[in-house]
């Protein structure tokens, strides 16, 4: 049987390519699938902007059916019972648990994290992308198995931006009571606003686009700093202060992946406060913005960066849907499905910023 996958082949350049469906090895899985997000690390990659990967099956975000088990594949990395049809989802990335990285529990700084999805797809077993017919779930990677509850709509997204949010929030100690400033409501500010309510905190959302403002308000932020009405720093670190009894947020998520917005982050937390920055991925000169260190040490902020996650963080991910999934709006994140010929033109929507997620639906 043969299959098709989206392969990056230039820059913005995306063709159609064929291949031999692959039986699982021994612990691996294959899967068919079902729906596959299109995230903002898609269009860093799409244009070889991304560090690690040129050449490559496009989709990271996905949820799939299990077409066949490798040998010795009878649950999922929560010790469920799995079997062909089931519905699964599976970190983007390997856990080699023997790298250094590993062997300090690391494992979302696995060394060999990207070494199966970055490669060109004439590598065997060549379906390492999700904008793809199949998807081949690699031995060194952990899958789940999806509650029946949660429609493909919602969990599609789950193993990237949500459980992305939920990482960073849960290792910075966000907490009942804590106030948080969200950067930005695109896909990753939309899952942190309702994870953040969710887990107790107040959440301010600072966005521009008023049609995300609104969606924001869905998703779980109790106030909205609009960037139309408060168009400079100065004018959002002083609503944001007024809005936090004049002391500033206990947290700040940068998601908008401007380098200017992790500078406001530091002026908008409270002295002791916390900054997680998430959305600024890139690093080089056009990347670079201006701050005096001092900033920080004035204040005592802690500050912390997060890429990937633990892999287990995506159980709790679908604990968190299969709770709230009905309480906010997850299926509006898209517009159209898009077949796998027009995948280039989903991660186009994603760069306009358009959609937060747009969806391939292989036929
Ligand atoms: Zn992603
Ligand atoms: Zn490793």
């Amino acid at each position: 049987m043969k299959g098709r996958v989206a392969a990056l082949v230039g820059p913005a350049e995306v063709t159609i390519k064929e291949f031999e469906v692959p039986e699982p090895e021994p612990g691996a899985v294959l899967a068919k699938v079902r729906r596959a997000n299109t995230c903002g690390s898609e269009v860093h990659i799409y244009h070889f902007h991304h560090p690690l990967i040129r050449q490559c099956v496009l989709g990271h975000e996905f949820v799939g059916e299990i077409a066949a088990l490798g040998e010795g594949v009878e649950t999922d990395y929560a010790g469920n019972p799995v079997g062909v049809g089931d519905r699964i989802i599976a970190p983007y990335y390997l856990t080699c648990r023997k790298c250094p990285a590993c062997l300090r529990g690391d494992f979302n700084l696995c060394q060999r994290a990207y070494a199966f999805w970055s490669q060109p797809p004439e590598v065997e077993p060549h379906f390492h992308g999700a904008f793809a017919t199949h998807y081949y779930v690699h031995p060194d990677q952990y899958f789940y198995k999806v509650p029946d509850s949660i429609p493909d709509e919602v969990v599609a997204g789950a193993n990237c931006g949500l459980s992305q949010v939920l990482f960073g929030l849960h290792q910075i100690g966000l907490s009942m009571g804590d106030s948080l400033v969200v950067q930005g409501a695109g896909g990753l500010g939309l899952y942190a606003s309702a994870v953040g309510k969710y887990m107790g905190a107040r959440v301010i959302v600072i966005e521009g686009i008023p049609e995300r403002l609104d969606l924001a308000k869905r998703f779980g932020a109790e106030e909205v700093v609009d960037m139309k009405e408060h168009t400079t720093p100065e004018e959002r670190v002083e609503q944001i202060q007024s809005l936090t009894g004049g002391y500033g947020a206990d947290v700040v998520l940068e998601v908008t992946g401007v380098p200017a917005a992790f500078v406001e982050a530091l002026q908008i937390a409270r002295p002791g406060g916390r900054v997680v920055e998430i959305g600024n991925v890139s690093v080089g000169k056009e990347h670079e913005t201006s701050l005096a260190p001092g900033l920080i040490t004035r204040k005592m902020l802690r500050v912390q960066g997060f890429v990937r996650y633990h892999p287990w963080y995506l159980h709790r991910a679908l604990r968190f849907l299969e709770l709230k999934h009905r309480d906010h709006p997850f299926n509006e994140l898209t517009d159209r499905e898009y077949p796998l010929e027009e995948a280039g033109e989903a991660i186009e929507r994603e760069e306009a910023k358009q959609v937060a997620r747009p969806a391939v639906v292989p036929a």
